[in-house]
């Protein structure tokens, strides 16, 4: 790749093989098992820094274990930095206080959470009840203490833009979140774009990434936030790697009809100031 990159959007963990819609499927070609792969994957791509999470999977108590995974990481790798699993579900408060607390080492920069395996619950605070409610505050307060920023994935189900929405009406100023995929597919991409341009304007510290997009998406947000004074600095470059790969990923911001300076903004500046990471050199 021509230009210095920081990838905000790596997994570690291995997700391995599962029954789905009743047939076996094993769908990765290439997994990140530990930080043995996440390093291969960094100095294959050449990425200057990247940040790590748990790879998502069905049973929330597992991806709480996949955080000693990225802790291995940002110990083992000068690259990589990295963000905990938490989860604002009733059955996972103890773990998820039990990783906040465990938070030593100063490259864990983010949290992430996932609302597809939340059940009952969405994004939504109407779904929510007193103990969820409790759970996600103290994630919020904890972010805000050490000055992390939550990734939260976006796209179907319970993590639709629209239901992202109601978060926003009633957290937006809480946090500072990278909302990981703009919506991810075609229909969520259609609902996100018009509402991420919103929160920008409310004054949320609002982020999103490319990753799995179609390109008409990135097109798109990219013709909307140039409108905005700042707007091209709310946009940050992730491979989901190993969902998807550099090489593709690239090509969708490389392409986009936006200056030299903008594409190095995406591609690299705009990650290092949202994850507290010392800029290019
Ligand atoms: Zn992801």
């Amino acid at each position: 790749m021509k230009r210095r990159i920081f990838d905000a959007h790596i997994h570690v963990g291995e997700w391995g093989c599962r029954r789905y819609a009743e047939r076996m499927i094993r769908p990765l070609n290439v997994e990140h098992r530990d930080y043995r792969d996440c390093g291969k994957y960094v100095e294959k791509s050449g990425i200057e820094y990247g940040l790590v999470v748990p790879t998502h999977l069905e049973d929330e108590e597992r991806n709480f274990a996949y955080n000693a995974l990225v802790r291995d990481c940002v110990e083992k790798i000068p690259a990589l930095y990295g963000g905990y699993w938490v989860s604002p579900l009733p059955e996972c408060g103890d773990l998820t206080k039990r990783a906040i607390e465990s938070i030593r080492h100063p490259k864990i920069r983010a949290f992430k959470m996932s609302p597809g395996e939340w059940k009952t619950y969405s994004l939504d605070p109407d779904t929510w009840d007193a103990e969820f409610t409790g759970n996600l505050e103290y994630i919020l307060d904890a972010s805000e203490q050490k000055g992390f920023a939550i990734q939260i994935h976006t796209g179907s189900g319970n993590s639709d833009p629209c239901k992202l929405d109601s978060f926003m009406n009633a957290y937006g100023k809480r946090g500072r979140y990278h909302l990981v995929h703009m919506g991810e597919a075609t229909g969520g991409i259609l609902k996100f774009v018009p509402r991420f341009i919103e929160w920008i304007e409310a004054g949320y510290d609002v982020y999103t990434d490319q990753v799995m997009a179609p390109s008409f998406g990135i097109r798109w947000i990219a013709r909307e936030l140039g409108r905005i004074d700042g707007g091209l600095e709310r946009l940050l470059f992730g491979t989901d790697s190993p969902w998807s790969d550099l090489e593709s990923e690239y090509w969708k911001v490389e392409t986009l009809n936006v200056s030299d300076e903008v594409k190095g903004k995406i591609l690299l500046k705009n990650a290092c100031r949202v994850y507290g990471v010392p800029g290019p050199k």
